[in-house]
């Protein structure tokens, strides 16, 4: 079923609630280090305004438990940023009272109006991300309508994307989640073949339900990052200090035996003593006892890149190393490089420390689509309903 976008909403003359997502790296003197999410919220902002209404947006920005974890996050840089790009934007540092609703109140077609970062709302009871009832009907009696722009909290079941949804007349899809939506879905539902999926990063566990819901479909499934030497260690392979996840051996044996042709994993590896040992760093095929896998080693780097030079669709998610340590981050490089030199494949492409890489290669006009959200991207792969996305079908 075609989901219901902000297009198809009468906006004239209304006050349209926006749920984006700006949860921005902010450095030391809050000053915005990576602007893609605000980038990315600009086409449904700019609709918004066009058909002659005003926005109130609402966006939380990193993690929030006590008074202390305001300092640093709040969403002001972000309304100077939009002011400097020509937005007539007014700011309020509250999530709820008398300034808040009064500027809700006067709000004129053409503006915006950004509410303090949601998670505020978190300090007293979670209100925020137990999606309490209360504070999204609050919310709602701010606007009209609600649109849904945050891909990167889809996943999420929150009071500024269910709850808001649940409590306003009207609530349709923004132009970036339905984007995000449609591409991925679309990419995995009828992948144009070779397809192959790309996973690295620390956690077996945490992709182990895409690797499930993927493996049939894929024609090869790369593993590289911490989560290969669960993998490595499943055939037997000797894995030094590397990340394992124990428990979950029984499932990477399994996988393998079931679908080990399709299954590629690193044949050498970067090792070091420990991450602050990077001059100790060596490449080996056999991880000695002492030393941890913190990369994917050149052979790897070539054997991952000629199967990703011949594939027609490619999903990535997750680093093939310890991405953080520049030493460790040739891998990661290796593999942006290699998707984005194949001019012919659908290339999809999300979570932190992938996107950085493609983003500081300067690659990113070569991916056909670099994904706003991590963890949700990663549910959606793993063919599980996102419920900011139901909420918003169950209302229409
Ligand atoms: P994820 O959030 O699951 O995509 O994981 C990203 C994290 O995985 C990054 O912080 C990386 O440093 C980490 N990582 C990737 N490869 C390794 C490795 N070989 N050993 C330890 N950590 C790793």
């Amino acid at each position: 079923m075609a989901k219901l976008t902000v297009k198809d909403l009468d906006l004239e003359g209304k006050k349209v609630l926006v749920r984006v997502d700006y949860n921005v790296p902010l450095s030391k003197n809050n000053e915005i280090e990576n602007d893609s999410r605000i980038q990315a919220s600009l086409p449904t902002l700019d609709y918004i305004l066009d058909q002659g209404a005003a926005a109130i947006l609402f966006s939380h920005l990193g993690r929030v438990k006590t008074e202390e974890d305001k300092e640093g996050r709040s969403l002001q840089p972000v309304a100077t940023y939009l002011e400097e790009l020509g937005y007539d934007i007014q700011f309020i540092d509250q999530t709820r009272g008398d300034e808040l609703e009064a500027a809700a109140k006067n709000l004129q077609a053409g503006q915006l109006l950004l509410v303090e970062n949601t998670r505020f709302e978190d300090i007293d009871g979670k209100k925020e991300s137990k999606n309490d009832s209360e504070l999204a009907e609050y919310w709602s009696q701010l606007g009209d309508v609600f649109i849904n722009d945050a891909f990167g909290t889809t996943h999420r079941e929150h009071a500024s994307n269910v709850g808001l949804s649940q409590q306003a007349d009207q609530a349709a899809l923004g132009l970036l989640v339905a984007e995000e939506f449609e591409t991925i879905s679309q990419s995995i539902s009828q992948p144009a073949q070779p397809f192959v999926v790309v996973l690295g990063g620390a956690k077996v566990s945490d992709k182990l339900p895409v690797i499930k819901n993927l493996i049939e479909q894929a024609d090869q499934l790369i593993i590289g990052g911490g989560m290969a030497y669960t993998f490595l260690k499943a055939q037997g392979q000797t894995i030094g200090q590397s990340l394992l996840e124990e428990d979950l051996l029984d499932d990477a044996k399994a996988l393998l035996e079931k679908y080990g042709d399709k299954i590629i994993l690193p044949t050498d590896h970067v090792v070091a003593p420990s991450l602050d040992q990077v001059d100790q760093a060596e490449v080996c095929e056999s991880i000695p006892d002492s030393m941890m896998g913190v990369d994917i080693g050149p052979g790897s780097i070539e054997k991952f890149s000629a199967i990703i030079q011949d594939a027609q669709t490619i999903i990535w998610n997750g680093p093939m190393g310890v991405f953080e340590v520049d030493e460790f981050a040739k891998g990661t490089r290796a593999i942006a490089q290699a998707i984005g030199d194949n001019p012919h494949a659908q290339s999809i492409v999300g979570g932190g420390d992938s996107v950085a890489a493609v983003e500081s290669l300067g690659y990113a006009d070569a991916f056909s689509h670099i994904s706003t959200g991590g963890g949700a991207m990663l549910e959606l792969l793993a063919g599980t309903d996102l419920p900011a996305l139901i909420a918003i079908d169950d209302l229409n």
